[in-house]
């Protein structure tokens, strides 16, 4: 409310003989824990989507699967083409690829955990014509709808998989070849950054394919020993 319009309101109650008044605190800002939106709202809220270009050649918005109290979410690029089709994230061959590494590395190293366990979302939400990279505008607008999601679940780490997820999660521009096996953060949350598992696809990438196993091995003994 601006001044002249608090002025005319506190006239208005001085002509109806009010003398007094009494301030009331406010439950609509200041300080205080933030109230935490569920999935759902957010997803209301993202609706049918038409904030950037990518809405135009999309099938279906592909806002993410797994379970709303997984300890661990997996963050990749944006979806494919099987993605796009189903709705669903990491549902093509690098998603069967995905899946093997959660379960037959958690398997592996004694940990009860499948894929439906964990949460699994993509830095954009719409598929990107031909597969290409999401442009800087597309991932700041989509990044606000992947951060409420991740302040929702609020996991005990996060798995960027590739460049594009650590680009938006950490700003960071540098290979993820430098970056792998370590941890840094999304705000207090925990990240690990990974090869995304498209990349891991490549036949030349079998040594690639080795070291994200051994980060998601990290990864899974942090969240869940
Ligand atoms: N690649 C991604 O980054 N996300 C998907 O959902 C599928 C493939």
């Amino acid at each position: 409310m601006n001044s002249e319009l608090l002025r005319q309101y506190l006239g208005y109650y001085q002509d109806l003989g009010v003398r007094t008044l009494y301030r009331r605190k406010t439950t609509l800002a200041g300080p205080g824990p933030a109230r935490l939106e569920s999935l759902e709202q957010i997803q209301q809220d993202l609706g049918d989507c038409r904030r950037c270009r990518l809405h135009a050649g999309r099938t279906k918005i592909v806002f993410g699967v797994g379970n709303p109290r997984a300890k661990l979410v997996f963050v990749g690029e944006g979806p494919g083409a099987d993605e796009d089709a189903q709705g669903l994230p990491f549902v093509g061959r690098a998603g069967q690829l995905l899946t093997q590494m959660i379960e037959g590395t958690a398997r592996r190293e004694g940990i009860a955990l499948e894929r439906k366990d964990v949460y699994i979302c993509n830095v954009v939400k719409c598929r990107p014509p031909e597969n290409r990279t999401p442009e800087p505008d597309e991932m700041e607008i989509c990044g606000q709808f992947l951060f409420r999601q991740l302040a929702a679940l609020n996991p005990k780490a996060i798995c960027a998989l590739g460049a594009t997820a650590v680009k938006a999660l950490l700003g960071r521009k540098e290979g993820v070849t430098r970056m792998r096996g370590n941890w840094y953060k999304w705000r207090e949350i925990p990240v690990m950054v990974t090869y995304h598992p498209s990349y891991l696809l490549r036949p030349y990438n079998q040594n690639a394919k080795r070291e994200a196993w051994e980060d998601l091995k990290k990864a899974l003994h942090y969240v869940y020993d």
